[in-house]
């Protein structure tokens, strides 16, 4: 069976680790990017560019933790990339593309047949056999395709696009801060992970001017904690799958509240801590979670790894309004909690409030350009020299790359999926086309529509890569093949 892989990020890696060679045969994989498999998050950049969770949930390999810890094993000495806090390795995000790279690059050898080329793809016709259309003209036959092309980039809700010390797309911040002089003030739209990122490879390069990180709710994302076994029961994908009824929001909170109450931990203390952390002083909120990265309490730990294991699950099956308080109203605590900051960019973070160079501004209202920034907030208004966008896309975004392919798609009878991306089968990945899943096209990654409104990590991108896998194997049929090339 022959496969088109489209986009070559950590989607195509998991999904190229997972395939079984004796049903796919020949894989030909399609990505413009002049290095591949490290997609938009891990390719080159400076060394505070750092990876956002511990190794335990990066493994690309769904069901096998320790993919990557080993991986990293071998290829760094002990204590290297420690955070010490955390009692784990952080490296920089570009040492993980290596490990998708060794693992693509592994992978490949396994087909009969493989083949990258650099180029993106146009559309897909859905003829009796597939036609996949890449940019520069040319056709390539399929039996099967997958879409694994990721999701936007920063929206640029203030309207800056060409203003002179406007930044729209923040990586890779060794080319984007090279030319910001130490002195300027700076203004960061946004305050997730991406804006940590800034701040923290701005006070890399001793950027000695002000950083004003600029969003609606002036929060910043949670702490990680030291991870620790936390033998969930209630809230697994398993358990959330085998009950009778609809799973409202109030049976998932009691869900919720029994697991930790089996724990010892009471979640209205859980639910009171958090409420007050969101009107805490940021630079309060990071130094009690400093102090909180040992804390043998199971809390927030339970949550964030239920979320990453079971939260597609709980999402599907929870009723449509009760779907909406989550996405809107607790959108940012949920986020932030679910997507911790590592505690060495803590450290760094809080170090720069300290020392009055790093400020965090709510209730942003509108970003005017002429002669520098006018940045008007909750508070009065803030001049910036700079303005870098840390605005991340929202979930399910179609990726700019991919939109002449998607229309190719929506043009057969795909369809969006009301909250983004495209329609697809659940169970299997496969798009829907014409009210049916096609069992020859499938997508992993935020394409998917009808998800949790969280972008994917790792570990959400591995299980649909292992999904999809055996949706593939069972769609196939064995065939002969040929040697490995790359072009
Ligand atoms: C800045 C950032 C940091 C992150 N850090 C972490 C982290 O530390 N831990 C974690 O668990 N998750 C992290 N994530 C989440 C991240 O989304 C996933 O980890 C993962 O990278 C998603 O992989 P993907 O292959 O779906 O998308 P991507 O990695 O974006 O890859 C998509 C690829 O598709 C290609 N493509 C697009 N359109 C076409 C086309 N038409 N034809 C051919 N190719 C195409 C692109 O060139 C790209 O190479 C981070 C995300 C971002 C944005």
């Amino acid at each position: 069976m022959e496969l088109a892989i489209i986009g070559a990020g950590a989607a195509a890696v998991g999904l190229l680790d997972a395939l079984d060679p004796a049903a796919v045969t020949s894989v030909t994989v399609f990505d413009p990017a002049p290095v591949p498999w490290r997609g938009r998050p891990y390719q080159d950049d400076l060394d505070s560019v750092l990876v956002n969770a511990p190794p335990e949930i990066m493994s690309i390999r769904f069901g096998d933790r320790d993919h990557y810890a080993r991986w990293l094993r071998g290829h760094a000495s002990p204590g290297v990339y420690a955070d010490e806090r955390l009692g784990r390795p952080i490296p920089p995000r570009a040492v993980y593309g290596r490990y998708l790279e060794d693992t693509a690059e592994a992978a490949l050898t396994r087909f009969g047949r493989a083949e990258v080329i650099r180029t993106a793809v146009t559309g897909v016709s859905l003829d009796e056999r597939l036609t996949v259309r890449t940019a520069d003209g040319r056709l390539h036959r399929a039996d099967q395709a997958v879409l694994c092309v990721g999701g936007g980039t920063p929206l640029d809700h203030y309207g800056l696009a060409g203003a002179p010390g406007f930044v729209p797309d923040p990586y890779p911040l060794e080319r984007t801060l090279a030319d910001i002089p130490p002195g300027r003030d700076v203004a960061v739209i946004g305050g997730g992970l991406t804006a940590v990122d800034i701040v923290a490879s701005l006070a890399a390069r001793g950027h000695t001017g002000r950083i004003s990180l600029v969003s609606r709710s002036g929060t910043l994302p949670y702490v990680w904690q030291r991870p620790v076994e936390t033998g969930i029961r209630h809230l697994t994908p398993e358990h959330l799958r085998s009950l009778d009824g609809p799973v409202t929001l109030g049976r998932l909170t009691g869900l919720i509240r029994t697991e930790l109450a089996e724990r010892g931990e009471s979640w209205d203390d859980l639910a009171a801590w958090i409420t007050a952390t969101a009107s805490r002083r940021p630079a309060d909120s990071l130094r009690e979670q400093l102090a909180m990265v040992d804390d043998p309490g199971l809390g927030r730990r339970i949550l964030q790894e239920a979320a990453h294991t079971a939260g597609a699950v709980a999402w599907r099956l929870l009723p449509v309004p009760d779907r909406e308080p989550l996405r809107t109203r607790h959108f940012r605590t949920i986020t932030g909690l679910v997507s911790p900051m590592v505690p060495g960019n803590a450290a760094v973070l809080l170090d720069l409030f300290d020392a009055g160079t790093l400020e965090s501004l709510s209730g942003i209202e509108k970003i005017e350009a002429g002669n520098g920034f006018r940045v008007a907030h909750a508070a009065g208004e803030r001049t910036a020299d700079v303005v870098i966008n840390a605005v991340n896309p929202p979930p399910h975004a179609i990726p700019r790359a991919a939109e002449r392919l998607v229309s190719s798609l929506l043009g057969q009878g795909a369809a969006h999926h009301p909250d983004g991306g495209l329609v697809t089968d659940p169970g299997t990945g496969r798009i829907v086309v014409g009210g049916r899943p096609d069992p020859r096209l499938h997508v992993v990654g935020d394409l998917a529509g009808g998800g949790p409104f969280l972008v994917s990590g790792i570990p959400g991108v591995a299980a649909q890569a292992h999904r999809t896998s055996r949706s593939i194997t069972r769609e196939a049929a064995p065939a002969g093949g040929g040697g490995v090339r790359r072009r």
